[in-house]
């Protein structure tokens, strides 16, 4: 279906995970929690029979508490940490004169097709996690010794716009003790829908509840994450204030929004300007990457997601996603950011909180173990 034509590598590895995730939640061993990306809030709805574009986040967070996951979190959280470690590891390419452009890392389609097609480009690749895999090391190791729990007893679920997020997940390269996985299962949209159902839960009259701490804390630049263009505006709202030293004039960035293949846009740093560059499914990201092999590319910084109009449109998403829907689910994103107090990620004091408390500084010797990552030769001949 729709999967198969825009998300070729994840289909190969879509699956029902939802017994595994039954039998870990009747586990009376295992701590279960689980962690919701942004993209899932404003498509969710339209599976449990609300219109397109419905902003549902707590109603989604009362459903998974009657599922039975003990701590229901927000993949925002990490969103924010992500633009924190890809901000910091941005300005110190460009400070240190290192490879450029530098291309975003969050999306596993777009990974597997650089190993697979042009392992030569790993350079130009962030080493950045995505927010699903940082959630997951944070879960094995500062939230287990947090709450004296061992990693293995630790079950981390995510619910996920995407297929290919259950192949990542399983990647030893994302695994903080390089064997077992920090993310144990993944979960579609659609999947979490039939649980929901499996369940009888009337999902409508569910009193609205909030993230478990620290993750009810999160900004407008980690919602955007789910739309086309958004790890990029939110990147640019943390990376060029820092660089400035003073607050930005306006924290929207239009030129990167919308449904256009490849999108670009100029932004003046320090007197300086540069141009960043957001392409949507693997076709437009093949003519930035031959731009970049030709030694024409005039970009600094390009954000690619492989899915159409980014994790909104997913191959985990619900059946029927077209570009209407998508343009409906980019909305009420949009709308969330505007809700949102914070709408820049270094505003986020919980996250400042997790770097004084845990990790250090950003690219700290702790931050890379657990947020860095490398990636493998897959070519097909
Ligand atoms: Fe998955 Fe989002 Fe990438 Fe699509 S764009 S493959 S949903 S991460």
């Amino acid at each position: 279906g729709q999967c198969a034509a825009v998300c070729p590598v994840g289909a190969i590895h879509e699956k029902d995970d939802t017994d595994r995730v039954w039998s870990a939640i009747h586990d009376t061993n295992k701590h279960v929690i689980v962690q919701v990306a942004p993209a899932i809030r404003v498509s969710l709805g339209e599976e449990l029979n609300l219109s397109f574009g419905s902003i549902v986040t707590g109603k989604l967070i009362a459903a998974l508490k009657m599922l039975g996951f003990t701590k229901v979190f927000d993949t925002n959280f990490t969103a924010d940490l992500t633009i924190i470690e890809e901000g910091h590891e941005l300005i110190d390419r460009i400070k240190k004169g290192d490879t450029l452009p530098m291309f975003t890392s969050c999306c596993p389609g777009w990974i597997n097709y650089v190993e697979q097609k042009h392992p030569d480009m790993f350079k130009h690749l962030s080493t950045c996690k995505s927010p699903q895999q940082m959630f997951g090391a944070l879960a094995k190791s500062y939230y287990s010794q947090r709450e004296n729990i061992k990693p293995e007893d630790i079950y981390v679920v995510s619910i996920m716009p995407c297929t290919a997020k259950k192949y990542e997940a399983q990647r030893t390269e994302m695994s903080v003790n390089g064997i077992d996985p920090d993310v144990d299962a993944v979960l579609t949209t659609r999947e979490l829908a039939k649980m929901i159902k499996q369940m009888g839960i009337d999902f409508n009259s569910l009193r609205e509840m909030r993230f478990d701490k620290p993750d009810e804390v999160t900004s407008g630049a980690a919602a955007i994450f789910g739309a086309t263009g958004g790890v990029m505006e939110a990147a640019l709202r943390t990376v060029i204030e820092i660089l400035d030293e003073k607050p930005l004039d306006s924290i929207e960035f239009d030129k990167v929004r919308g449904m256009g293949g490849i999108k670009e846009a100029g932004v003046t740093i320090k007197g300086e300007t540069i141009k960043v560059a957001v392409a949507q499914t693997l076709s437009n990201a093949e003519i930035l990457i031959q731009q970049v092999k030709a030694g024409t590319s005039p970009y600094t910084f390009i954000e690619i997601m492989a899915c159409p109009g980014g994790c909104v449109g997913g191959g985990g998403q619900p059946y029927g996603t077209t570009h209407q829907v998508s343009i409906e689910r980019i909305h009420a994103i949009y709308q969330v950011d505007r809700l949102t107090s914070i709408r820049k990620s270094h505003d986020n004091a919980a996250v400042s909180n997790l770097y004084e408390h845990y990790l250090g500084a950003p690219h700290s010797e702790k931050a890379h173990h657990l947020l860095h990552t490398h990636y493998t030769n897959r070519k097909i001949l």
